[in-house]
């Protein structure tokens, strides 16, 4: 079937139905597709997979003329080009790395007036007479895909793109549609802008994917960690992302030495070397990918069970598209980003050294908002998908704040600490000062000496006052400002819990407290050494005891059953159970899944690994 000789135009069902094979349309297509053939210009921002090719594929055999489509990889091109010519669709791919013998048949092809889609590199969009050599042909639209590599704050940035406004110029009676599936607010803006589109519909798809659950835990024990989330999944496939090539180097190799089928993938690599690895990995040989961003865009494989952030990512657009390579196929799958204040201080070493002061700003915005979903303490799905202007409604069930609630304490007293030295100190200074007041630092300003607050946090570790202060942050009742050196405000909230008019709610985060009691096993005994806090060394993580004689004994037997299920995960053993999660166990002896379900931090995951361990061992202590 050729279109372009036909010049009635035909109906986007019958294209879709004899071409493609499909029944209906999908979620918004049908209206991309009557705006284009409306002739107006759209800008779709879509995720992967949600068939955003068929927006401009249908109209292109609707219409007769050109379709031309800038796509910014050879291989996809092929792809959708070889896919088009089996559906006996006129396609043709024009790239500079083809040979100029296969790049003059191509042309003469297209002179020809049959072609219906002519897919271009956007290099060769500049090259000599082109787009006046277009002008000569009958375009009946243009079709810019991965439009978010006009972005030159982004990761996937193609100079070219940002030039790509003179195909619009050169055709001005063609509608122009630009399709991306990561674009947040400002980058949507941005595309619009850059491409000179009149007056576009602008159409967004939904970004939830209910499948993925996120989690972000802080970065320490990271080797056991990574261990524990490919032990979760034996023999199956996962994406480690790294930031940089060497870590991803060492990491796969220290894989690799421990018997994981992992290679690691980054521009670094000779492209023989990068495609065989991404062969081996689609075919599921290589079963773990440490990679840079350089493996991104054309990785469909539909069974990618993980997607770890070794190191905190740089906006959440790239966070979003990153984990979204995980479970294509719809089942269950995990995104872990392990965060690090020092990653996030790299990253904004690096934004200092970026010469072009827009990009640095763009950059340093979208690094904000990585460390506002990071730090956040409500739902992290309402959180990424507002980056896409997407309303959800918490809980989501499948994030690590939704499913497993962190304790809550009344912290009123020590917010008040805080916002005291704040206010004392007219809202001049960043963190570090502040927690200079409040523990009495010998180094403290002499004039900040003689405040009534200096040395009033002294019981409690710098660590500690620092999370406390950053979760205030994350509540709304302070603000820090942007730039090299941030300072804290206060906000309305906080002046009303510094007077006593409201409390203060904060959470017991077992992740970045000081390590209480004996901590003999897990991770917090390795790692958190030096930081000791006010309670007494009986206490547990969330300041109780065990009430009873009975209750402790439990929790012990608990424990113990903590660390060998720690030891047999190599994980570190916070990541098993909680000790807030242990002592709730102990206090309520749950004896059933269902009463187990009940307690803090049980979630179906959760039961499903360890409930029946820990429903033993309950019914073992209850004989004994
Ligand atoms: P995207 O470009 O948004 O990542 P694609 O255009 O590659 O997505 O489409 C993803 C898959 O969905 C393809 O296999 C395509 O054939 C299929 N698809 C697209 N539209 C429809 C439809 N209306 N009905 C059924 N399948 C569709
Ligand atoms: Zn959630």
């Amino acid at each position: 079937m050729n279109a372009a000789i036909t010049a009635t135009m035909k109906s986007p069902h019958y294209i879709l139905r004899s071409v493609f094979g499909h029944e209906e349309f999908r979620d918004r297509q049908e209206e991309v597709i009557e705006c284009v053939l409306d002739g107006r210009d759209a800008l779709v921002v879509m995720p992967t997979g949600s068939g955003k090719s068929l927006c401009y594929q249908v109209p292109a055999l609707c219409m007769p003329g050109l379709t031309v489509v800038v796509s910014p990889l050879l291989a996809l091109m092929k792809d959708q080009v070889d896919a088009l010519r089996a559906r006996g669709v006129e396609a043709e791919f024009i790239g500079s790395a083809q040979s100029m013998e296969e790049q003059k048949r191509v042309v003469r092809r297209v002179e020809t007036g049959r072609t219906e889609l002519l897919y271009i590199s956007p290099e060769r969009v500049f090259a000599d007479g082109f787009p006046e050599w277009l002008r000569k042909r009958s375009v009946s639209l243009i079709a810019i895909d991965e439009a978010h590599c006009i972005a030159k704050w982004g990761n996937d940035f193609r100079p070219e793109y940002a030039l790509l406004s003179v195909l619009r110029d050169e055709l001005p009676t063609a509608p122009m549609i630009a399709l991306t599936a990561t674009a947040d607010v400002a980058t949507r803006e941005h595309i619009i802008r850059c491409l000179n589109l009149r007056r576009p519909e602008v159409f967004v798809g939904s970004f939830h994917r209910p499948n993925i659950v996120y989690r972000v835990e802080p970065k320490r024990g990271t080797y056991a960690r990574i261990r524990a989330m490919i032990d979760t999944y034996p023999a199956q496939s996962g994406i480690i992302y790294t930031l940089s090539r060497n870590s991803a180097e060492k990491l796969a190799e220290k894989l690799a030495d421990d018997g994981i089928r992992a290679a690691a993938y980054h521009a670094g690599l000779d492209a023989d070397t990068r495609s065989a690895r991404h062969e081996a990995f689609a075919r599921g040989e290589t079963h773990v990918i440490v990679a840079t961003v350089a493996f991104g865009m054309g990785i469909d494989k539909p069974d990618v069970r993980f997607v770890i952030h070794h190191d905190v990512p740089k906006s959440m657009e790239s966070y979003y598209q990153e984990t979204g390579r995980a479970g294509r196929d719809g089942e269950p799958c995990s995104a872990l980003l392990l965060y690090s204040e020092r990653d996030v201080r790299t990253l904004r070493d690096f934004i200092a050294a970026e010469s072009d002061a827009d990009v640095a700003r763009m950059q340093s915005h979208q690094l904000d908002a990585v460390v506002a979903f990071c730090e956040s303490v409500s739902c992290r799905r309402e959180k990424l998908l507002a980056a896409f202007d997407e309303q959800f409604t918490p809980p989501c069930d499948a994030c690590d704040i939704c499913c497993e609630p962190r304790h809550t304490y009344d912290a009123t007293i020590d917010a008040q600490k805080v916002f005291s030295a704040i206010a004392r100190t007219q809202e001049r200074f960043g963190i570090s000062t502040i927690i200079d007041i409040l523990t009495g630092a010998a180094t403290a300003r002499p004039e900040h000496k003689e405040l009534k607050t200096f040395g009033v946090g002294r019981t409690t570790t710098r660590v500690r006052w620092r999370a406390i202060i950053k979760e205030l942050i994350a509540r709304g009742y302070l603000r820090s400002t942007q730039g090299a050196y941030p300072i804290l405000l206060l906000s309305d909230d906080a002046r009303d819990a510094l007077f006593g008019k409201s409390t203060v709610e904060l959470t017991t985060d077992t992740s970045v407290k000081a390590p209480q009691g004996p901590a003999k096993d897990g991770w917090a005994g390795k790692h958190g050494r030096g930081a000791r806090s006010r309670r007494s060394s009986k206490q547990s993580v969330t300041g109780e005891i065990p009430a009873t004689p009975q209750q402790a004994s439990l929790f012990e037997r608990l424990r113990e059953l903590r660390r060998t299920l720690a030891h047999k995960a190599d994980a570190p053993a916070f990541t098993i159970l909680s000790d807030a999660t242990l002592l709730e166990l102990a206090r309520l002896k749950p004896r059933t899944v269902q009463e187990l379900s009940a307690v803090h931090g049980f979630g179906e995951v959760k039961i499903r690994r360890y409930g029946e361990d820990v429903l033993r061992v309950i019914d073992e202590a209850d004989r004994s």
